[in-house]
């Protein structure tokens, strides 16, 4: 059987013993490969090899000879478009298209940006006064933070992976990332990709394994990272902030969102609908962006609700290669059972049901995957579990309201503040809501549409810190003020 290795120091690695654990497809269940999962001596070589390319030729290139070598690194996924769309796919179970046109260019294009990003960046400098009137110069520069290690989730695997990946080593850190168990496959390739290019070996590391007691906890409490970038549960990253706290490591932090959903009459209703749709269900409704509070205004509540129903029947189950399938699986078992709990909580606390709320019959290739409905409920109380807490799947709950005051209120009652996304032709409403909706960032009009030069992250329980474009400046490099007395 095919086996994803750990990739240390510009090597894939075995696992000594031969310690692995298997990749089962979220399709069919079928067994797709098995990964060598890193022990504690694993965790330690990769840890070592990114403080030695620290020390290395690494440490003495000029941003110039980083920057060709990130482009480098961005045309060889782009040459190796292919390889990494089939991989995210068997992995995710999720459709040709959106690898294709939203996951896999993303991971280039990532590279692209801090490669920008850093080519052009400023520093800032003053001109001090002194007793002697001889004066001084303050100038600063930007210096590397160090090992940063890269904890991800399986939910967009690639593109989140690159999006940490990019920034630390434009700044000229070395990395040592832990894939998601359930995604482990375009992290390796990664390290292809690096060894081709040329990027010096221990820069860029992969340790493959779990987190409690397994790769993920060893490297957040390694003594030999600087700091601890994370894409994943606000409860994962409650654990890793404990962990980094020994010997005071900073960390960045993209966790969990509960995020609302806006819909005033006034908008392009079409629109609206079509922006709901992709925010509640797109990957299977597997992204931390997604939409699973919807709140309508009430002259047009029941006009949408049926046609966003409408909109969910309209989803065609099948493999991520059919080309007429456009709905995919959940990432795994164990995840589907943590969705369907939510749908018989729904059912518990009284939910009326649109559409949905279970397992749909699919055809016998298909039936062992980790398939669910697009469901969607009204009639739930604010109180509701289902309406308060993340479920992370293709689901939601649409709620009317009347008036921007109480939207604004139902929007901010949440201990998450990622996203929301507001549907309206009023555009001096729209810029007013966005201001008083406590979160890292507001659609109007629109739904995941990014500028990587733009901060992103969360607000409240969402996350630490902001990533893209100079925001990743901010945790990737330590300012260092150099004083020059004249
Ligand atoms: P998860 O927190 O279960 O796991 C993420 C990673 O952390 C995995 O690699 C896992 O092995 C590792 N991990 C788990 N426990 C650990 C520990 N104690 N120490 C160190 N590492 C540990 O998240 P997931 O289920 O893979 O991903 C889904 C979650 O990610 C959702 O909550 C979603 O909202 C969030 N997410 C957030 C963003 C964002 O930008 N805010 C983006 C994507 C996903």
């Amino acid at each position: 059987m095919f086996v994803v290795h750990n990739f240390i120091n510009g090597e894939f690695v075995e696992t000594a013993g031969g310690q692995t654990f298997t990749k089962r497809s979220p399709v069919d269940n079928t067994v797709l490969y098995s990964v060598s999962e890193a022990s504690q001596r694993h965790v330690d070589a990769a840890v070592n090899a990114a403080r030695g390319a620290l020390n290395g030729e690494w440490g003495n290139l000029s941003t110039e000879q980083r920057v060709d070598l990130l482009y480098g690194v961005a045309d060889e996924i782009t040459r190796r478009f292919d390889d990494f769309v089939e991989a995210e796919m068997a992995d995710t179970g999720q459709h040709r298209h959106v690898m294709e046109h939203v996951f896999i260019p993303r991971g280039a294009a990532n590279f692209r940006a801090f490669a920008e990003t850093i080519k052009t960046v400023s520093s800032e400098s003053f001109q001090t006064a002194t007793p002697d009137g001889r004066g001084a110069i303050n100038y600063a520069i930007r210096v590397p933070k160090g090992a940063i290690a890269v904890i991800c989730p399986w939910n967009a695997p690639f593109m989140l992976m690159t999006w940490k990946v990019a920034p630390a080593l434009a700044c000229g850190n070395s990395v040592v990332v832990k894939p998601s168990e359930e995604t482990p496959a375009t992290a390796s390739l990664l390290g292809e990709v690096m060894s081709a290019v040329g990027v010096p070996r221990g820069v860029y590391n992969v340790v493959n394994g779990f987190g409690p007691d397994s790769a993920g906890e060893w490297l957040a409490r390694h003594p030999g990272i600087d700091a601890i970038t994370f894409t994943g549960e606000t409860r994962t990253g409650t654990a890793i902030m404990k962990s980094a706290a020994e010997g005071v490591r900073d960390v960045s932090f993209e966790l969990g969102g509960k995020n609302a959903g806006i819909v005033f009459a006034d908008a392009d209703f079409d629109a609206a609908v079509e922006g709901i749709y992709r925010a509640a269900f797109l990957n299977s409704g597997q992204i931390c962006l997604g939409t699973e509070r919807v709140y309508v205004e009430r002259p047009i509540f029941d006009r949408f609700v049926n046609a966003l129903k409408a909109r969910a029947e309209s989803v065609k189950y099948g493999r991520p290669s059919d080309p007429g399938a456009t709905y995919g699986p959940l990432i795994s078992q164990e995840h589907r059972k943590k969705v369907l709990s939510y749908y018989e909580r729904a059912r518990a606390d009284g939910a009326t049901l649109v559409t949905g709320g279970g397992i749909p019959g699919l055809p016998a290739d298909l039936a062992s995957g980790a398939w669910v409905q697009p469901t969607i409920w009204t009639g739930l109380p604010e109180t509701s579990a289902v309406v308060r807490e993340e479920i992370f799947g293709p689901c939601c709950h649409i709620r009317p309201f009347d008036s921007e005051g109480e939207v604004i209120g139902l929007a901010n009652d949440s201990e998450c503040g990622l996203s929301t996304t507001i549907w309206t032709q009023n555009l001096s409403r729209a810029h007013r809501m966005a201001a008083r909706i406590d979160v890292g960032i507001c659609w109007i009009n629109s739904w995941f549409l990014r500028d990587l030069r733009t901060p992103f992250g969360g607000a409240k329980q969402s996350g630490i810190g902001r990533e893209g474009g100079v925001h990743s400046l901010e945790f990737y490099t330590e300012t260092r003020n150099i004083c020059v007395k004249l």
